[in-house]
């Protein structure tokens, strides 16, 4: 599997015959208003360009993959980019709605697709009334018979609900954001430090962390995050990859995928998010 980081949450992930291009965002720097609304150091998104290599390893993507969305996830450029060259959009059945409303192909994600056995794992974008604000958000389990097991979590922050999805799937990678996001009012919307060292404790395997150095709201530094995961003794299995940067991971002996004892509901309300969305992406 190789796992290609371009810029935020914005991934290449390339397994099997597919080439998954995760939660794009291709605007401009500036383009998108600042996500940091109280307290001050709000600042026009991006805040860095795509890297350079973007353009020829976008020629190798075969499926878009959208966790949720919010407008450093999918964007107006990425949708014409989409459109343009008529790539496939896979997501949960909480975005395809509105997902279809903007794009032609538009799929629910369903386990075997990509013929791999996929989970959708909910994700809490938040805690208390912030968590509702933000929305349901769909992290994504995928394990392909001939690659490393992945887990997506998107944007969250830690609950027990994803330590023990953590701890029944044993995913050999887990990709998660560690900007420490916050809107300038109440808690965090992403992990913080601690969370992230929890987390990671919590697993064997390797973990991709994203969301640094791209957008306003997400404070943390990739310095920062380095020193304190070799602080932990977590260094030789955390990536904090630089934007454009590879990694590469081969199939090690996994456990085979676990299934839920029971099926997550489904029927988790899209609330505020879709509202929040149209008025800050789409328009
Ligand atoms: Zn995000």
């Amino acid at each position: 599997m190789k796992i290609q980081h371009l810029r935020n949450a914005t991934t290449l992930i390339t397994f099997g015959k597919h080439c998954l291009l995760v939660d794009p965002m291709f605007s401009d720097p500036g383009a998108i208003p600042g996500f940091k609304l109280f307290g001050g150091g709000r600042r026009a998104n991006p805040l860095v360009p795509l890297p350079e290599e973007t353009d020829s390893s976008l020629t190798h993507v075969t499926d878009v993959l959208i966790t949720h969305e919010h407008p450093d996830h999918i964007d107006i450029p990425a949708i014409k980019w989409i459109k343009d060259h008529g790539i496939p959009v896979w997501a949960s059945s909480i975005d395809t709605p509105n997902l279809c409303k903007k794009l032609p192909n538009v799929q629910e994600v369903r386990d075997g697709a990509f013929g791999a056995r996929i989970e959708i794992i909910p994700a809490q974008h938040g805690r208390g009334m912030l968590g509702w604000f933000m929305g349901p958000v769909s992290g994504f389990y995928l394990a392909h018979p001939d690659e490393p097991s992945l887990y997506i979590t998107s944007d969250a922050v830690l609950t027990d609900d994803l330590l023990s999805s953590v701890d029944r799937l044993h995913p050999d990678i887990i990709i998660a954001p560690a900007g420490a996001a916050n809107i300038g009012a109440g808690s965090d919307i992403l992990f913080s430090v601690e969370e992230l060292v929890t987390l990671i404790k919590s697993t064997s395997g390797e973990v991709i962390l994203n969301h640094l150095e791209a957008i306003d709201h997400c404070p943390t530094t990739r310095d920062e995050l380095n020193q304190r995961m070799d602080a932990e003794g977590l260094g030789a299995r955390v990536h904090i990859p630089k934007d454009g940067e590879q990694m590469h991971f081969d199939r090690p002996a996994t456990s085979p995928y676990t299934p839920p004892e029971e099926k997550a509901s489904a029927s988790r309300l899209p609330g505020f998010q879709k509202w929040l969305t149209a008025k800050f992406a789409m328009t």
